[in-house]
């Protein structure tokens, strides 16, 4: 139960708000005790003043021998004490006069105890009185007690102490009022509040159930299919906006593998179907002229390189795509290494007697994997005498510009038409599908321009057409350089 959110977050809001709303109680409970209190004592205090202003006055008209205890007893009726206890006593702690002695007993009042005055809790509160010129205190007794006030006074020369108890009955009723409202209110808001929360949460989770619901029918089949974005701008929105560029992403490149796959199928079935061809031809007759045979071994050969380099750069691309090609970096001269290239391409090139010049290049230090720029610069070179009719002319060039090297090779081929240029580094993209399979003598199956860009990419480089026109093209590899001039080639 507890692994659905809907439910914990229900617990954890109840259980939040039944702490605020204990501590809200504990709180008020507080402040109310504390401020009855401090009004209370303001009271006392109140008419204790009165009390002895009347005492005062009457002393003066009270006839002998003992004129202040007549004083007391004309102030506790004229002040009446409904509630109260009033007691004077003298300066050793002695009782002079009490309301209790001259009041008679109300029964429309709470009466106090009869032996309040003599209750420990009384005497103990008296001593505490002697001590101080004023002097609040609880004194026990009766159901919930009394508050106990003292202050000291003199009449006629003498020291008494005027004390005045209040019940704390009412107010413990009051504060159990309060005790029982919070009693029943706490549990209410509780229980609609555990409601409510379950509700707000089993409503703002409704979409993340709906969703992982449509995410769950999603698979290789269905990919293209989206999750509903129902507000463009809350957290969810964002969460299935997110998923949704996940999907976009998977769903492309799902796609670029299926097509990989289908184009690499359809590229080796064509070197296959020639291979089970030729040899089915020359294994038709019981015998031939050995030059016969001769050709369709050479052609079986042919086909059998093609097919070998087919799969060594489908296994170099699949090898790039995992990030699993390790590049064997080392220091040597790139323009020694172009020199090297230009020189093997040169059979090529005279085979169609095109001129293929390179126009050389101050040292060019560079930190890289020389085999796999090797096999770029060659790609390139193919490419550019391939495509370039006979004739024709074919310049490499290398120079720096700050921070980087630029090795363009520029042919006078027909050029790639437009459309096609933001095609040609695509995998098994070929401009021109028939020319380029038949001449290339077994041709290339679309992946030469491929390879050698992520050749560039993978040295932090770039490989771009430059130029391409009806007078040529132009690619340029961007390498970055050695910082380091001081190389080994070895
Ligand atoms: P291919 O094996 O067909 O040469 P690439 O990936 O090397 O494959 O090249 C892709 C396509 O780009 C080629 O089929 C061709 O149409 C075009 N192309 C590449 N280099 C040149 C060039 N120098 N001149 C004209 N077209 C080119």
């Amino acid at each position: 139960m507890l692994d659905s959110i809907r439910i914990r977050l229900t617990l954890w809001y109840t259980g939040v708000l039944a702490l605020v709303l204990v501590v809200l109680f504990l709180i008020t409970y507080v402040v109310f005790l504390k401020s009855v209190e401090q009004r209370m004592d303001a009271d006392l205090s109140e008419l204790s003043d009165a009390f002895l202003v009347t005492v005062r006055a009457e002393l003066e008209d009270q006839p002998a021998p003992d004129p202040f205890t007549g004083a007391v007893r004309v102030a506790i009726v004229e002040h009446h004490f409904p509630e109260d206890v009033c007691v004077i006593g003298d300066a050793t702690g002695k009782i002079v006069l009490s309301s209790l002695d001259v009041l008679p007993a109300d029964s429309s009042r709470r009466s106090p105890p009869a032996n309040l005055l003599e209750s420990p809790s009384f005497q103990q509160f008296l001593n505490g009185a002697l001590l101080a010129e004023q002097f609040f205190d609880k004194v026990k007794g009766g159901k919930s007690g009394y508050r106990g006030f003292a202050r000291r006074f003199s009449a006629r020369g003498k020291n008494y102490t005027l004390v005045i108890l209040r019940s704390l009955h009412p107010q413990n009723e009051m504060l159990e009022d309060v005790t029982d409202t919070f009693e029943w209110v706490i549990p209410i808001a509780i229980l609609l509040a555990s409601g409510g929360g379950y509700f707000l949460a089993r409503k703002s989770l409704a979409p993340v159930v709906a969703m992982s619901s449509q995410a769950g029918r999603i698979g290789a089949a269905n990919l293209h299919e989206r999750l509903s974005v129902q507000s463009e701008k809350d957290e969810l929105g964002h969460l299935a906006r997110s998923f949704n560029s996940l999907l976009e992403r998977l769903s492309e490149s799902f796609e670029r593998q299926r097509r990989f796959m289908a184009d690499a199928s359809h590229e080796l079935r064509t070197p296959v179907a020639i291979l089970r061809g030729e040899a089915e031809v020359a294994l038709s007759q019981q015998e031939r002229p050995l030059t016969e045979y001769r050709e369709s071994l050479s052609v079986l050969h042919h086909e059998a390189e093609r097919l070998t380099r087919i799969v060594e750069d489908l296994f170099t691309l699949t090898r790039a795509d995992a990030g699993q090609y390790p590049l064997q970096l080392r220091d040597f001269y790139l323009d020694e290494l172009i020199a090297e290239c230009v020189h093997s391409a040169r059979t090529l090139a005279l085979a169609k007697k095109i001129s293929l010049t390179f126009e050389g290049a101050a040292e060019s230090p560079i930190h890289a994997d020389e085999s796999l720029l090797r096999r770029m610069i060659l790609n390139l070179l193919d490419n550019a005498i391939k495509y370039t009719p006979e004739g024709g002319q074919v310049t490499v060039a290398c120079r720096r510009n700050s921070s980087e090297y630029a090795l363009s090779i520029a042919d006078t081929g027909t050029g790639i038409p437009e459309e096609m240029r933001g095609r040609i580094f695509e995998r098994f993209f070929r401009a021109d599908k028939a020319r380029s399979r038949a001449e290339s003598d077994g041709g290339g199956a679309g992946l030469g321009l491929a390879i050698s860009r992520w050749i560039a990419e993978a040295h932090q480089g770039r490989l771009e057409l430059t130029r391409s026109d009806s007078a040529g093209s132009t690619f340029t590899a961007y390498l970055p350089a050695s910082r380091d001039t001081a190389v080994s080639t070895g």
